[in-house]
């Protein structure tokens, strides 16, 4: 014998779980965008996943370039490839070794 509040209370739990699964997977999807997975996943939890997916969609993909710089601190000068040592110092015999600055750029 099943009890209708039962089925009911059982129906609750698993929608409430799957709320929080696709609001999760927007929150996801989020960390792809300019607006990033907290603010998807907030707007997932508070206004609805489909709310937060239309705000997740709508905003602009993340466009983050990643630049490696190698700097001679000997000469001053930077390379966008890694050299073991200064390459413009090794002519002069000097063995500088280089080092890496990570820029992001917008
Ligand atoms: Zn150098």
């Amino acid at each position: 014998m099943f009890s209708s509040s039962n089925v009911s209370s059982d129906f609750l739990i698993l929608a409430v779980f799957t709320y929080f699964l696709v609001a999760i997977s927007v929150g996801k999807l989020g960390t792809a965008k300019a607006c990033g997975g907290a603010k998807s996943l907030i707007f997932s939890l508070f206004f609805t996943p489909v709310t937060g997916i239309i705000y997740t969609m709508t905003s602009p993909l993340k466009n983050i370039l990643k630049i490696i710089h190698y700097r001679c601190k000997e000469c001053g000068l930077e390379y966008t490839d890694h050299h073991k040592y200064c390459p413009s110092c090794e002519k002069e015999g000097k063995k500088i070794r280089l080092y890496r600055i990570i820029m992001h750029s917008y």
